[in-house]
């Protein structure tokens, strides 16, 4: 194990032990204590009907207040966290959601606003999202915007349904999308679910869409390409300009995942670079937490001609009036209920608001020279598989330490010995082995030197000690649980009979 010297405030590894409350207890003990009331008990068999009286129940723990509190607490503090310390998950952008959103997100006037209230009663929250769709317009440079979608995945789905819905009002019907071999799984997902035969364009040595084979594969069948710019390799994918045009020149549309937003917002418009269809993560880009699954936005920006097939509601403004636009009658529909999640948009509105468009630009050039800092910084120990350059995020692979029998999986475990969340592993597929890192703007010099110093100290030891590796993380509660059993057959019971 290996032995680190530095004082690191937070965490070293996940040391922690507390048995179930089942275990606590002592007969007798109570969570409160009242006195006495002046109302004589009543028996409830003379107020209720036998069968909605319920029969005691046995190996109840008995606990104090303060018993349950710490359990809880304790408990709640296994969990990695982004306000506990440094995650450098590359794609998902995990970056540090500032307080003020939360105050935002809270104030009663938003968080307890009911969806049936009439838009006249309505009219603060309906400007609020009229304006974050005017400010993703403006940082997309896409002409029309729907807060719908309830995730990246979710938008993808609807710009695809919008593709298809505008190929069907012109009588034409295609039946192919083209998406890179680097594109995130929820790509060929989304295309899959919306009819689509899905058609893979290889990656050039340099991790650029490979444009010879691109020029094969668009013919009149295809609807779209679906790409991510940058791409999963962090690396902005330069044939832009000329990847829109060959698509478009075969009557085929161009939709770009959005969820790399945060390499380009201030400083390019997508929707300059000849993309129809984009959408943004705003849990990622625009500072939302959403580790654990949720709850996310995934607003769709499309171009002019686009705008009629668009969801329904859109929110629209009329002089001085917000309202919600339902008679739209080329729209897809409806695919969330209500507006979205509404609490998602409140955050990113406040994120935008108190960020600017020079603090937008100034977030986005932060989190590229933090990725490019790393990147340097640990080009020496871990293999760069395509070491052109990169933007908000860098992918390493294991093919030094694989010499000595260290792999990723290892990497990513030994890491968690030295307080840090292990980053995306095995991801983009196109590289083996893949340790991809994205420190977004929020993290200090300080937190990624100590990180680049981790990740040193691990090819070290790789390389001196390689066994050592083979039962980390020793820190931690669990060393190495089966995943697959643990995803597939999860022991949710304390006690397994
Ligand atoms: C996160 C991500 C998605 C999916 O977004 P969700 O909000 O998780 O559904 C799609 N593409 C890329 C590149 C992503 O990183």
């Amino acid at each position: 194990m290996t032995q680190n010297t530095v004082h690191r405030p937070g965490i070293k590894g996940l040391i922690c032990d507390e048995p179930a409350l089942f275990d606590l207890g002592s007969p007798g003990r109570k969570a409160y204590s009242l006195p006495s009331s002046a109302i004589p008990d009543v028996d409830p068999e003379t107020l209720l009907p036998p069968d909605e009286i319920r029969g005691p129940i046995d190996d109840l723990p008995e606990l104090t207040e303060l018993d349950v509190v710490r359990h809880f607490t304790r408990l709640s503090q296994w969990n990695f966290s982004i306000d506990g310390n440094f995650y450098p998950l590359g794609s998902c952008t995990m970056k540090y959601n500032p307080r003020l959103n939360e105050d935002m997100a809270r104030l009663p006037g938003l968080s307890q606003h009911h969806p049936y209230v009439p838009e006249s009663l309505s009219q603060g929250s309906l400007q609020l999202m009229f304006e974050l769709q005017e400010y993703l317009m403006e940082i997309s440079g896409m002409d029309a915007v729907s807060l719908q979608p309830a995730a990246g995945a979710h938008g993808e789905m609807t710009g695809m349904l919008v593709i298809k819905a505008w190929l069907e009002s012109r009588g034409e019907k295609r039946h192919k999308v083209l998406m890179p071999d680097s594109a995130h799984g929820t790509n060929p997902a989304s295309s899959a679910l919306c009819g689509y035969d899905v058609v893979q364009i290889p990656s050039d040595a340099e991790g650029q869409i490979d444009m010879a084979k691109l020029k094969t594969l668009m013919d009149e069948d295809t609807a779209a390409i679906m790409l991510t710019n940058p791409n999963t390799l962090g690396m902005f994918e330069k044939n832009i300009l000329e990847i829109t045009e060959i698509v478009h020149a075969k009557g085929g549309l161009v939709y770009c995942d959005g969820a790399n937003l945060n390499a380009l917002m201030g400083m390019c418009k997508v929707g300059d670079t000849g993309v129809d269809v984009l959408h943004f993560n705003l849990h990622k880009t625009f500072s939302t937490p959403h580790g654990g699954g949720g709850p996310g936005a995934g607003p769709v920006g499309v171009k002019d001609f686009l705008a009629p097939f668009l969801p329904v509601p859109h929110i629209e403004r009329e002089g001085e009036r917000y309202l919600c636009n339902f008679d739209k009658p080329q729209s897809i529909g409806k695919v969330r209920t209500f507006y979205g999640n509404f609490g998602v948009l409140v955050r990113a509105y406040t994120y935008i608001r108190t960020l600017g468009p020079d603090g937008i630009r100034e977030a986005c050039e932060s989190a590229v020279l933090n990725a490019n800092y790393i990147k340097e910084k640990l080009k020496n120990e871990y293999h760069l598989p395509y070491p052109g350059p990169s933007l908000h995020e860098c992918v390493f692979n294991d093919k030094e330490q694989l010499k000595h029998g260290v792999k990723t999986l290892d990497i990513a475990k030994m890491l968690i010995d030295h307080g840090f969340h292990p980053p995306t592993v095995y991801f983009p597929l196109i590289v083996k082995g893949a340790l991809m890192v994205e420190p977004t703007e929020s993290e200090s010099k300080e937190t990624l030197d100590q990180f680049i110093e981790a990740m040193q100290s691990i090819a070290k030891e790789a390389e001196q000690n390689p066994k050592s590796f083979h039962d980390a993380p020793y820190l931690s509660k669990v060393s190495r649980p089966d995943e697959a059993r643990a995803a597939r057959k999860p022991v949710l019971r304390w006690k397994s009979a």
